[in-house]
């Protein structure tokens, strides 16, 4: 049929009897139903025969039609011209439906009114979406339990509740070793892993409150119910437990364990801002105290993270200007005394005229990701300096994790022994247990790349950590340094050295030169060379010192 075989008429009527989406229909001036489009079949479920000549009060409810709505809408879109309003409706069978509805009047062309145009839409699915989409917004994909937003939330409602004397408390977790899991078993692992430690800490929480993910490996669980504070702290340590069994996964057993963090409203704070705050500075104790382990918030760690937010400003600025310098350390040969390397060892004087301790500085570089950028100007200066002594003298350089982390350090190292022209050979890093625990199949990998081009490699502190002996058999190690609290002990007895004794027998199996630190008298020195310690460093034979060359050239034996 062409356009202009139809009258404008039968175009209109076809028009509106087509629409799928919107029920539209006439009313007559008491709401009876004149005529019904598909759309109104389609959404309300009566067909034109079911429901023409009848009222239209049937898709109300039976509740709505007692009070006269269905005839007050009506009335209302006369008297105002429109209607327009969104309420459940009625379908055929019983089922409800959100509707969003507009009354028309319609008037004959002398001004009568002929009855209503109505037009009805089935907003349910755009309800259900919308929905869907608040539950999206408030909770995590991944485990399906509140997200930063929806812990925000809850909390917002709850804490007004601490006005009348009931108390909440709010756990910050941070998953320790996650990094390693997800680096070792693959993105796939990582997140059954955080499925497992969030059902975990749900199971601790149970009735009493609620687990959410804020993101990353980071959980928050809080505890409603006005907890006693010994529940408070029985569940702290029980979210630690949960995490003490490994999870696992595809037929794998990953080892992560979880830090905990503290914060209780009223007594540590009333707003969600400064409760979350303290919880967070809790829990950056908790992973200070050695990770695994549950801490409280105290005033104190307030305090102290002050004074940490200005020593990180100060620390970020030094190394922006490289203001460090590196003293010297002399390692001598056990058998004759002789000078054989010195150790490299980084100083700051802060702007008060202090010296701060490697011990205290380094731990904020690397935690502002700042020891990779050190850690090559350390290189750096150690290899040139060491330019400066005689060919048969090594240095010694720590390195720390983050730099062992990134496969970036072989070209570091390559570029700075091309351009000081110091051969590798009298190279030596030196790493510790905890700088390559977090990923040992990354450092082992750096590090034999390193040693295949004739770098030595120590492990330091030697005995200190846990795994050092799995750790020996693993990596491409070329000497221990055996730790200087073994050193302390050395005393007459034959007990004082049974460490030491150990050491040195596993480090001989294994052919590894050895280097005792910490010698401060000649006694030690005396049983340490007996026993067949390669090489010794300590006060005795030298303090660390800038490198002068008075200070490199007689810095030998005592
Ligand atoms: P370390 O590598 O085990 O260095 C030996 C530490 O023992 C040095 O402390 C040294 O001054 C001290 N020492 C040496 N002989 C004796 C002794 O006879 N008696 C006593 N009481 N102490 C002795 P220092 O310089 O405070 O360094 C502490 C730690 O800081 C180092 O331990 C090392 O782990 C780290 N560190 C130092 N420089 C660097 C660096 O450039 N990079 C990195 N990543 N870490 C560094
Ligand atoms: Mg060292
Ligand atoms: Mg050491």
């Amino acid at each position: 049929m062409s356009r202009t075989n139809i009258s404008d008429d039968l175009m209109y009527r076809l028009l509106v009897s087509s629409v799928k989406d919107y029920a539209i229909y006439m009313l007559d001036e008491e709401g009876t139903v004149l005529n019904w489009n598909a759309g109104a079949a389609h959404i309300k479920g009566y067909s034109v025969d079911d429901i023409v000549g009848k009222n239209y009060s049937c898709f109300f409810s039976d509740d709505d039609r007692r009070r006269g709505v269905p005839w007050d809408n009506l009335e209302m879109a006369r008297r105002l011209g429109h209607f327009a309003d969104e309420g459940w409706r009625y379908r055929k069978d019983g089922t409800a439906f959100w509707a969003s509805v507009v009354i028309d009047p319609v008037y004959d062309p002398q001004g009568s009114l002929l009855g209503f145009a109505k037009v009805t839409r089935d907003l349910s699915e755009q309800q259900a979406a919308t929905r869907r989409f608040e539950h999206q917004a408030r909770h995590d994909a991944l485990t399906g339990v509140a997200n930063r937003r929806g812990i925000h939330e809850k909390l917002e409602e709850q804490l007004p509740q601490v006005a009348y004397g009931s108390r909440i408390a709010v756990h910050y977790l941070d998953l320790d070793r996650f990094k390693a899991v997800n680096d070792n078993l693959g993105h796939e692992m990582g997140d059954e892993v955080l499925r497992s430690a969030t059902r975990r800490f749900q199971a601790v929480l149970g009735q009493n409150g609620i687990v959410g993910r804020l993101g990353g490996d980071e959980f928050v669980a809080l505890q409603f119910g006005s907890p006693t504070l010994d529940a408070i702290q029985a569940t702290a340590r029980s979210l630690v437990e949960a995490m003490n069994e490994p999870v696992p996964v595809a037929g794998k057993l990953a080892r992560v364990g979880v830090s905990v963090g503290t914060a209780i409203a009223p007594s540590n704070g009333y707003d969600t801002e400064s409760i979350l705050r303290c919880a967070d500075l809790a829990l950056y104790q908790a992973k200070r105290d050695g990770r695994g382990c549950a801490r409280q918030y105290s005033d104190e760690m307030d305090s102290l993270a002050r004074a940490r937010t200005a020593l990180e400003l100060e620390v970020r600025e030094a190394v922006d200007q490289r203001r460090f310098s590196l003293d010297y350390q002399p390692i001598v040969k056990a058998a004759d005394g002789e000078v054989a390397g010195y150790e490299a060892l980084l100083r700051w004087r802060a702007s008060s005229g202090q010296i701060v301790p490697p011990s205290v500085f380094i731990p904020v570089v690397e935690d502002l990701g700042l020891i990779s950028s050190l850690g090559e100007w350390v290189l750096r200066s150690a290899c040139s300096e060491a330019m400066r002594w005689s060919h048969n003298i090594y240095v010694s350089v720590n390195v720390s994790a983050a730099q062992l982390r990134d496969a970036e350090l072989i070209g570091v190292v390559d570029r700075i022994l091309a351009d000081t022209g110091l051969s590798p050979e009298r190279l030596e890093l030196e790493i510790t247990e905890s700088t390559v625990l977090d990923s040992v199949e990354t450092a082992e990998g750096i590090l034999r790349n390193l040693r295949n081009r004739g770098i030595g490699v120590a492990l330091d502190d030697f005995g200190t950590g846990f795994s050092s002996l799995s750790l020996v058999k693993k990596l491409p190690l070329t000497r221990i340094k055996i730790d200087k609290s073994f050193v302390d002990q050395i005393s007459d007895d034959s007990q004082s050295t049974a460490v030491i004794d150990a050491v040195l027998a596993l480090c001989d199996g294994y052919g590894l030169s050895t280097t005792a630190e910490g010698v401060e008298n000649s006694n030690q020195r005396y049983i340490l060379t007996a026993k067949g310690c390669d090489s010794l460093q300590g006060y005795l034979f030298g303090r660390p010192g800038p490198a002068d060359h008075e200070h490199i050239d007689h810095a030998v034996t005592p």
